[in-house]
């Protein structure tokens, strides 16, 4: 027997119907003895999140407006969904206590919790499992910081004590008692916690999406499934926009070493996407786990004479970078050339300051702005230390008839980083896949 920790979101758990499905889930493998439940998410596009409809109570009664009506939709949810789950749970007090704290001023995090503390106690009743307020074991220090090492140790030690139990996601406690929420999406950082914690086998993510996919599908029609990837492949794709659970929920079973499985709550028979420890070494060479970019950003092209043997000559052109408060992406360099790639967002309004700086402090021969560059990642654990990928990816390209514009290769060798024409991004995207994938 093993320990599975499963986390719904919110899509997984919007209403009875959705909500018996995550039941049937769990009861099919008796190791799925941890349940972290999300707030009820939206049923369909045009409807509202419990969270969302929570901290519209709040800005509501921070101005002094009534909010009983949004606070009526909130009560409704929640009243049909125990209804149809035909459980014998009665929601008044609890509602009735959360629409008195909020009226009487609680925080914007305690209301926002609400959505998951309330679904606890539904979900936990349906299961005949234990339910554990995460205010209890769930820190975080009076800088607001989570509190890994105490969440550890308290938390670890009561879910030992039971047999199963239903945490809900998104929030934990300051050191004074007040509720303190993660960010959005935070409650797959409490099923990581949870995972953690329990010493889990494996920590399973529910959502409405089969796994992670190769590439964008707005790009690509039907992409793979990823089967496999790494911690450290996910970081480079997601860091590239791809995303399918909040980026801080990699940590707490990283360092544990507990893979996590995104897996479908509507097709719960498809393996989903696994993400395992980085020495993971299963992947074929050449093949790629997936492609991932981002568009608009600016490259500032430097060139100078000498400049490789000019002592200080990078930090100072960096320098006129940390004193306009710019980040940048990479810095692929020649021998007397050097190009800075930034985000446009992060430079915006700056660019006239950056180039006046450059030229001052670093007197290049010659300085030019490329405004609409794409950068796109093919990342694969399996294509290092092998020849050949890059020939492969660079003659794709070519033979779409798109230009190049920068190359830099990580020295992890998991990854190439190609930035083209902001136009030629989809048919850069389309040319890899169709490279590699098929
Ligand atoms: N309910 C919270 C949100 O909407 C947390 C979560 O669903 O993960 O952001």
């Amino acid at each position: 027997m093993g320990i599975k920790v499963c986390k719904f979101g919110g899509s997984s758990l919007a209403d009875a119907a959705q909500i018996k499905k995550a039941q049937s889930i769990i009861q099919a493998d008796a190791d799925r003895k941890f349940v972290v439940p999300s707030a009820p998410g939206k049923r369909n596009k045009e409807d509202q999140k419990i969270t969302d409809l929570l901290y519209l109570c709040h800005a509501h009664a921070q101005q002094g407006i009534a909010f009983d009506e949004v606070f009526g939709l909130i009560a409704d949810r929640y009243n049909g969904i125990v209804k149809e789950l035909g459980l014998t749970l009665d929601m008044t007090p609890h509602l009735d206590k959360v629409k008195a704290d909020i009226t009487a001023g609680a925080s914007s995090d305690y209301a926002a919790s609400r959505g998951e503390f309330l679904n606890g106690p539904i979900i936990a009743a349906l299961l005949g499992y234990t339910f554990i307020d995460p205010a209890q074991f769930i820190f975080f220090d009076d800088k607001g910081k989570f509190d890994a090492e105490k969440t550890q140790t308290v938390l670890s030690k009561k879910l030992a004590s039971v047999e199963s139990a239903v945490v809900p996601g998104f929030f934990g406690s300051l050191p004074n008692g007040d509720i303190k929420t993660f960010s959005r999406g935070g409650s797959d950082i409490t099923g990581a916690i949870v995972a953690r914690a329990a010493n889990a086998d494996v920590y399973e993510n529910w959502t409405d999406v089969s796994g992670l996919l190769k590439t964008d599908p707005r790009i690509v029609d039907n992409p793979e499934t990823i089967s496999t990837i790494t911690y450290k492949e996910l970081r480079e794709l997601a860091y590239m926009g791809a995303s399918v659970m909040h980026e801080e929920a990699i940590f707490p079973v990283r360092i544990a070493g507990i893979p996590i499985n995104i897996r479908n709550t509507n097709a719960p028979d498809d393996d989903g996407t696994m993400i395992v420890s980085d020495d993971d070494t299963s992947s074929k060479a050449q093949s790629i786990t997936g492609i991932a970019g981002r568009k608009d950003f600016t490259v500032i092209y430097v060139e100078k004479a000498l400049m490789n043997s000019e002592i200080g000559f990078g930090r100072k052109l960096l320098e006129v970078l940390e004193d306009n408060q710019v980040s940048f992406e990479h810095m692929p360099s020649g021998i007397d050339t050097t190009s800075l790639v930034v985000s446009n967002s992060n430079l915006q309004g700056k660019l006239d300051d950056v180039l006046a700086g450059i030229k001052h402090v670093c007197k290049p021969d010659k300085i030019s702005v490329f405004e609409n560059m794409a950068l796109i990642a093919t990342v694969g654990r399996g294509m290092s230390h092998h020849v050949g990928v890059s020939a492969k990816l660079f003659t794709a390209l070519s033979n779409a008839n798109v230009n190049i514009r920068m190359i830099d290769q990580g020295s992890s060798e998991m990854n190439i980083i190609v930035g083209v024409e902001g136009s030629d991004f989809e048919k850069a995207i389309k040319a890899i896949y169709a490279e590699f994938v098929g």
